[in-house]
C-alpha cells in the first residue's frame, strides 16, 4: 500500500551485488560472514545460479540448509548448488574460507532456510562433520566421506522427481566423497525392483522415516531384508496396504506375522501410523505388544477396530507416553463409551494432539471422555469434527476445553440441532456458532477455532465457521 519502509543501506548493497554477478563472485572471499546468509536467500529466490554456485563453494559455515523449494522446475538451482560442492570435491580451487560439510536439502524446517552453525541434531554421526573432518563412515565401504547431502526421497510407482533422480546420479558418480543421507523415504505403490534400486543407492541406516503407501502385502514382505537395516527408523507409516491378490489364508497370516516381527526389530520406533489398512482389525494387541519402545505418536485412521482392540488400547503400556493420538475414521459408535475415557486418562499427562474426526461418536462417548479430557492439560490441538453431538453436550464439551489453556487449534462438529434429516439448517448454524465461541471466550481467547457441519449431500459442500471465515453450503 505504499507504506513499506524504505530499503536499508544493507539491502541496497545486497541488491546491487546480486545485479553485478562478476563483481560479487570476485569479492565473495572477502564478504563479511554476516552478509552471506541473506545474500544466499536472495540469490536463491532470484535463481541467480552463478552466484549460488560460487557461494556454496565459499560457504563459511559447516552446514547449509535449504528447504525443499527445489521442485522439478528448480533443477537449475539444484545443479548450481551441486556444482558449488563439486568445486570443493575436486579441490581444483579450495576457497580459503569454505567450511561447508553438509548440504541439507530436506524440507523438515518451517523456516525457508537456516544455518545450523552451532547446534546439530544429526543422528548419523554426531560430531563427525565439524570443520575439516570427514563427514561419515560409510557402512558398506568403511571409507570416510568428505561431504554429506541430506535429502528426503519419494518414489511414485517407478517415477522419481527430476531433482531427486539428478541428485542420486550425481552422488553415485562421486561416491568416494559424497554421503547421501536420506532421512525420509516414501514409496508409493512401487514395484519391488524399483524400491530395491533405491535401497542400493542410499545408506539404509540413515533413514528415520519410512512411508509405504498402497503396497500389496505380498510385495511389501519382499522389502523386509532391507527394512531390517533401517536401525534408526523412528517413524513408520503404512497407508492403504492391500490384501494379496492370490494367496492362501495361511500365507497371508505368515506375511502379517513377518510384518509384526519386522516392526518389533526397529529399536527406535516412536511414531506409528497405520491408515486404511485392512489387517489391523482384531490384532491391535499383537501390533502394540511387539514394540520395543513406548510410542510418541499413534495414528490409526480409516481402519476398523474391534471391541477387543479398543479394550487393549485403553490398557496398553506402550502408549503411556503418547503425545499424539489420531483415531479419525475409526468407528466408535458401538464401542463401550468408557474405553475412550480410560484411554485418555492414561495418557492425559503427555497428550498434545487428539484427533477424533468421523468416529461416529455420540453423546455418550463425549460425556465419557469429558472428565479425562479436562486433565489433558498439555493439549494444543483437538479435532472432533463429523461426529454426532447434541447442542447441550457440545456446550458442555466447550466448557471443558475452554479450560485447556495451551490449545491453539480446535475443531468442533456442528450439533445435531443444525440438521433436519439430510438438510443443513444454515441459519441455525450461523446463529449458534457465536454463542459457542462465547463459551470459550469466557475462559480464554481462542487462537484458531472452527465449527463444521457434515458435507451436504445435495451440494457436496459443508458449512464452516471460524474466527474469520463463514462458509455455507450452496443449497437455497
Ligand atoms: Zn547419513
Ligand atoms: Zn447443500
Amino acid at each position: 500500500m505504499g507504506d513499506q519502509a524504505p530499503p536499508t543501506l544493507e539491502q541496497l548493497a545486497r541488491q546491487r551485488l546480486l545485479r553485478e554477478e562478476d563483481l560479487t563472485i570476485s569479492i565473495l572471499e572477502g564478504l563479511p560472514v554476516g552478509l552471506f546468509q541473506e545474500m544466499f536467500q536472495e540469490a536463491f529466490n532470484d535463481r541467480r545460479t552463478n552466484i549460488l554456485r560460487a557461494m556454496v563453494s565459499a560457504w563459511p559455515f559447516p552446514d547449509l540448509s535449504v528447504r525443499s523449494l527445489i521442485k522439478d522446475s528448480d533443477l537449475e538451482t539444484l545443479k548450481a548448488l551441486l556444482d558449488g560442492l563439486d568445486v570443493l570435491i575436486t579441490d581444483k580451487v579450495h576457497p580459503r574460507r569454505s567450511k561447508l560439510r553438509v548440504l541439507d536439502l530436506t524440507g523438515v524446517d518451517h523456516d525457508f532456510w537456516r544455518i545450523k552453525a552451532e547446534t546439530h541434531e544429526d543422528d548419523c554421526s554426531p560430531q563427525a562433520e565439524r570443520q575439516e573432518q570427514p563427514v561419515e563412515v560409510s557402512p558398506n565401504s568403511g571409507v570416510k566421506k568428505r561431504f554429506k547431502v541430506v535429502i528426503d526421497l519419494g518414489l511414485i510407482k517407478t517415477r522419481f522427481n527430476q531433482c531427486d533422480w539428478y541428485l542420486l546420479q550425481w552422488a553415485q558418480q562421486r561416491n568416494d566423497s559424497i554421503h547421501v543421507c536420506c532421512r525420509t523415504l516414501k514409496l508409493w505403490d512401487s514395484p519391488v525392483f524399483a524400491a530395491v534400486q533405491i535401497f542400493k543407492m542410499i545408506n539404509l541406516d540413515c533413514i528415520l522415516e519410512l512411508i509405504l503407501s498402497h503396497w500389496s502385502l505380498e510385495f511389501m514382505v519382499q522389502l523386509f531384508p532391507y527394512l531390517e537395516q533401517m536401525r534408526k527408523l523412528h517413524t513408520l507409516e503404512l497407508v492403504g496396504i492391500r490384501e494379496p491378490l492370490r494367496s492362501t489364508a495361511s500365507a497371508e497370516q505368515e506375511w502379517i506375522s513377518m510384518l509384526l516381527s519386522q516392526i518389533s526389530r526397529f529399536p527406535c520406533l516412536q511414531n506409528l501410523s497405520v491408515h486404511h489398512t485392512y489387517f489391523l482389525t482384531g490384532c491391535l494387541e499383537k501390533w502394540l505388544r511387539c514394540l520395543k519402545t513406548p510410542l510418541k505418536t499413534l495414528s490409526i485412521a480409516g481402519c476398523r477396530l474391534s471391541q477387543s482392540d479398543l479394550d487393549y488400547l485403553s490398557q496398553c503400556l506402550n502408549i503411556r507416553e503418547l503425545n499424539h493420538l489420531n483415531l479419525s475414521g475409526v468407528e466408535l459408535s458401538d464401542s463401550c463409551p468408557k474405553l475412550l475415557g480410560v484411554l485418555l486418562e492414561r495418557i492425559s499427562s503427555t497428550l498434545q494432539t487428539l484427533e477424533l474426526e468421523e468416529c461416529e461418536m455420540r453423546d455418550c462417548h463425549f460425556n465419557a471422555i469429558l472428565p479425562s479430557l479436562s486433565q489433558c492439560s498439555q493439549l494444543t490441538v483437538v479435532s472432533f469434527c463429523n461426529n454426532n453431538i447434541s447442542l447441550s453436550v457440545l456446550k458442555n464439551l466447550l466448557r471443558h476445553t475452554a479450560k485447556l489453556s495451551k490449545l491453539i487449534y480446535e475443531k468442533y462438529p456442528a450439533p445435531l440441532e443444525c440438521y433436519e434429516g439430510l438438510r443443513i439448517l444454515k441459519d441455525k448454524f450461523e446463529l449458534l456458532c457465536p454463542e459457542m465461541l462465547d463459551i470459550i471466550r469466557a475462559e480464554r481467547q481462542p487462537k484458531k477455532v472452527s465449527f463444521c457441519t457434515r458435507t451436504c449431500l445435495n451440494c457436496f459442500h459443508c458449512c464452516f465457521y471460524n474466527l474469520e471465515v463463514r462458509l455455507f453450503c450452496l443449497c437455497p
